[in-house]
């Protein structure tokens, strides 16, 4: 058995292994096998499959040992906010707050107003990118959110993979759910989730760069950016920063 992974290869058999584990099973191991050997952070944006998770790790015993974060650019809606409360309170967890290193002000001031409508790329980098980089140094492993059907890039991933950008191992759950499973999954358990998602918004990132829209057609609409450049495992948008 692999019990430790780190180099890519030792990963892929790790993934190879539980390929066929439902998420809550790959959770489950994940949690038993390695958390006491590194720390693995879980990142959210409390996207509705990041609401899955959440529920999904406090039904694990020992799964307070992985860590919690959300990236908050500033630019956050205030609903989002609210939900980071609720789930704080539901499931009686500390969810860290982690920010870039200018504010909204000082970004303004540096680089100009609005740099997300004139270089969203270069936005996402400072905003999203720097500050993952900076928090997972030193972790073994991290979780994500993502699904295959969202977009090409994310068709690629797989339950478990090495992530070659932030080199370390990256476990992405939920990555064979179709959005109906998240949905069953939300209503069957009662899950909170923003209140946006009633509002036509289908996925929801940061507020001047999400409109109302299926899937996730709302985000950085008229432009062409389909991801904040965290999932990349190529050298666009921000990921040749990285490797
Ligand atoms: S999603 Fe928009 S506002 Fe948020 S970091 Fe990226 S470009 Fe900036």
């Amino acid at each position: 058995m692999l019990l430790f992974p780190k180099t890519k290869e030792e990963w892929d058999k790790l993934g190879e292994e539980l390929d066929s584990y439902s998420a809550e099973k790959v959770l489950e191991e994940i949690v038993k096998r390695l958390s006491n050997h590194g720390e693995i952070l879980f990142l959210t944006a409390f996207g509705p499959e990041g609401c899955v998770i959440l529920e999904i790790l406090s039904k694990i015993d020992q799964a307070k040992q992985i860590k919690i974060a959300n990236l908050d650019t500033g630019y956050q809606f205030q609903e989002t906010l609210e939900l980071k409360d609720k789930f704080e309170n539901k499931y009686n967890l500390s969810i860290q707050i982690v920010s870039p290193e200018l504010s909204v002000a000082e970004q303004d001031e540096r680089y100009g107003k609005n740099l997300f409508e004139r270089d969203p790329d270069q936005c996402c980098y400072m905003r999203k990118l720097v500050p993952l980089n900076k928090l997972l140094e030193g972790k073994y492993a991290w979780i994500s959110s993502i699904r295959k059907e969202q977009t090409e890039v994310r068709a690629k991933s797989k339950i478990i993979e090495f992530d070659n950008k932030f080199q370390l191992g990256k476990i992405n759950p939920l990555v064979n759910w179709t959005k109906s499973d998240v949905w069953k999954y939300i209503h069957e358990n009662q899950i909170p989730y923003n209140l946006l998602l009633d509002k036509g918004y289908d996925s929801i990132g940061c507020e001047p760069c999400t409109k109302p829209g299926q899937d996730r057609e709302g985000r950085w609409a008229g432009k062409d950016k389909v991801e904040c450049g965290l999932h990349l495992q190529d050298t666009k948008q921000g990921g040749e920063y990285f490797i």
